[in-house]
């Protein structure tokens, strides 16, 4: 019964803020922040990062990379809310990029909510054949019902975690240019304190569930990603969040030399900011991102072929960006990414 309450409250809102925000909601262009692309992309020192929507990004240089968790798929409200859900293979594979230059070795999954897990086995069946899927034991046991055949293309993270601002364990790309770490984090709630899908998919499921709310978050997860130089020293650091956290949970640990580099670029999680006191402006504020790029940020329930639009009720994006800019270091700079454009930076050594 409770289950069902909360269900059925957190839909009423949903659909109440869809509708009553849909045409007059704070409207944005992408990029005011920066304009896409500035560097000559043939620099193989060049870092991209192409914004593919909600928790998608390629990031790569010079061939090699790795995808955090896209979806393409966005089905509607009333699928989420009582109906099944499946992954839109012919949308994927329209609008997923043609990178048959750039290796992708791993794809990193924050939780395995739907909006970030939904698309990624047949993204990595079919675009990513190379790539590792890292994520926590909830995403491996949804991962390994969408198709046996990507088991043996899992890896757990539970027991490689960074905690409590101690390190954890690096990952390596096969040439040692890249390396990632995963950081323990949590998940605020949705909207007015209520927090939906929490728990573990539990194990023992004969068949991937096909109810939106089976997709349950497991463990949250942040990462830390480095591109290396030719020693293995850090040049560009990236702090990735595709929910947000309670700080100083999901924050990078504390690093002795060589290991510590100011952060170059910290990817935030918009929707539902407001939700959790302190997000992410205490991350901006403690660890100073040259740069911020605010992710997550438009509506996942309508086709990706529209034109983007913050997610009703959840992203308030006239709040935020002065929230942000109050907690930037007065070097930063921030933006909120165009789907489908691509970001260029270059090492900062
Ligand atoms: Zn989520």
């Amino acid at each position: 019964m409770k289950k069902f309450y909360v269900r059925f409250v957190s839909l009423a809102l949903a659909l109440f803020f869809t509708l009553n925000c849909a045409g007059i909601g704070f409207r944005i262009e992408p990029n005011p922040g920066q304009a896409p692309s500035t560097v000559d992309i043939s620099d193989q020192e060049a870092i991209h990062i192409q914004y593919l929507g909600t928790s998608g990004f390629l990031i790569y240089r010079d061939g090699h990379g790795l995808l955090t968790s896209p979806l393409y798929s966005n089905p509607s409200i009333f699928k989420v809310g009582f109906g099944r859900i499946a992954p839109d293979t012919i949308m994927i594979d329209r609008l997923y990029p043609n990178m048959a230059c750039v290796k992708i070795e791993a794809i990193l999954v924050g939780h395995a909510h739907y909006d970030h897990l939904l698309d990624v086995p047949y993204v990595a069946l079919r675009h990513t054949p190379e790539a590792v899927i890292y994520g926590s034991a909830s995403t491996g046991r949804l991962v390994s019902l969408a198709d046996s055949s990507l088991i043996g293309r899992m890896k757990v993270l539970e027991q490689e975690l960074s905690r409590e601002g101690r390190p954890g364990h690096w990952f390596y790309l096969a040439d040692s240019t890249l390396r990632f770490m995963a950081i323990e984090s949590d998940h605020g709630p949705h909207a007015l304190g209520v927090h939906v899908m929490q728990g573990e998919v539990r194990e023992g499921l004969k068949k991937l569930p096909r109810s939106a709310w089976a997709w349950r978050e497991g463990v949250t997860i942040a990462y830390l990603i480095d591109f290396l130089d030719d020693e293995c020293q850090t040049v560009f650091r990236i702090h990735f969040q595709d929910a947000t956290s309670h700080y100083p949970l999901g924050a990078p640990p504390s690093f002795a030399p060589p290991d510590t580099h100011r952060l170059d670029l910290a990817i935030v999680a918009v929707g539902s900011w407001f939700q959790v006191p302190g997000y992410p402006g205490k991350l901006l504020w403690y660890h100073q991102p040259r740069q911020v790029i605010l992710g997550h940020w438009e509506g996942f329930f309508r086709s990706p072929l529209k034109s983007p639009r913050p997610i009703p009720y959840s992203a308030r994006l006239r709040p935020f960006i002065p929230y942000v800019e109050a907690n930037l270091a007065e070097d930063a700079t921030w933006l909120l990414p165009k789907p489908g454009a691509v970001y260029t930076f270059l090492p900062t050594r």
